[in-house]
């Protein structure tokens, strides 16, 4: 197989930013290497070659790419993800390694104290695109950078309860931009969330408590998402009540999936909010805007506020915390 990329480069002599983002996608992913030859299609220019060759294919946006089987077949891409899908993840990295049944204490065992690249890689092989990345817009966002950097390809969803923050929202398109990713969205049920509306109003939360409005827009959607998978990744935490003992695989304790038992992995287990910040910090990754503004937690606008000095709950602040039950923690940043 041979690839050919057609990059723009601008009148000015700039390269256009979405090449630019193609090219950067590629190389997180260790597939750069992978493209064989690249032509530039400069503006203005009707003889460069990349024109030439947009012009032969009845191209007319840039990046494409041209890949061309052994048997001399071309086949056109204009999407830089589907090259990714479909022409440079090897079938050994989709599929996963072993179609034995994961021995999860077994392996939980042997993953304690291992770097969180590693049980996210291991997951990965394991499960493949069976193994979702639940992703808040939180702190998991060093999950997606490490996935990207493994090279092997992974999904990816989030929640939207319908009251997330305008921020959250925007930070999506940023994540997805800079990663290349599809983020599948997942939403409550209409009924539901009109019944509840119609019955209690948008707030109900500030009276009832915020369990009946979670379950609706966050703990079913969850369990919707999760019945067809064989496993999923969280960013759970042990430094984050009430999960002081999370081990990085477990059985889910809450939900069910496509396979008994649904496999739960949390590579971030034994790491403090420091080492994601560091993280972050280390790699470039982009982190989400409200974090800068106080907020140690990314969830619905009108249920979390900046934390303060005095420690006074961030979260459903309305609420007697010294009287709410030890709750498990569902993951998926809930
Ligand atoms: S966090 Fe608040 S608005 Fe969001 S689902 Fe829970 S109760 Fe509803």
């Amino acid at each position: 197989m041979h690839v050919t990329m057609v990059k723009k480069r601008l009148a000015s002599g700039e390269p256009c930013e979405k090449c630019a983002q193609a090219e950067e996608m590629l190389r997180r992913r260790d597939l750069w290497e992978r493209i064989d030859e690249v032509l530039w299609a400069v503006e203005g220019e009707a003889d460069s070659p990349g024109l030439v060759v947009a012009r032969k294919h009845g191209i007319e946006l840039a990046p494409f790419f041209v890949v061309r089987d052994e048997e001399g077949q071309e086949t056109i891409v204009t999407s830089t993800l589907r090259l990714v899908k479909q022409h440079l993840a090897t079938p050994a990295r989709d599929m996963p390694s072993s179609a034995a049944p994961l021995d999860v204490e077994h392996a939980a065992r042997e993953l304690e104290g291992a770097e969180p690249e590693t049980i996210l890689r291991f997951a990965l092989e394991q499960f493949g695109e069976r193994c979702p990345i639940a992703f808040s817009g939180g702190e998991e966002v060093v999950l997606l950078d490490m996935a990207t950097r493994s090279g092997l390809p992974f999904r990816v969803f989030t929640l939207d309860t319908g009251r997330l923050h305008d921020e959250t929202y925007e930070y999506l398109d940023e994540v997805r931009r800079r990663y290349g990713c599809e983020i599948e969205v997942v939403l409550p049920d209409t009924d539901e969330v009109t019944a509840l509306l119609r019955a209690k109003g948008p707030n109900s939360f500030l009276r009832d408590g915020h369990g009946e409005c979670c379950a609706i827009r966050k703990l079913r959607p969850l369990g919707r998402a999760l019945r067809h998978a064989d496993a999923w990744i969280t960013g759970t935490r042990r430094d984050g009540r009430p999960t002081a003992d999370a081990p990085v695989i477990q059985r889910d304790p809450v939900f069910r999936g496509a396979s008994d038992p649904l496999v739960r992995f949390q590579p971030l287990a034994a790491w403090s909010r420091l080492d994601v910040f560091d993280t972050i910090r280390r790699h470039d990754v982009p982190a989400h805007p409200l974090f800068g503004a106080g907020y140690a937690h990314i969830g619905c606008l009108p249920c979390t506020r900046p934390r303060d000095e005095s420690g006074a709950p961030d979260r459903w602040w309305w609420e007697d915390e010294a009287e709410a039950p030890e709750r498990p923690d569902p993951g998926g940043g809930i």
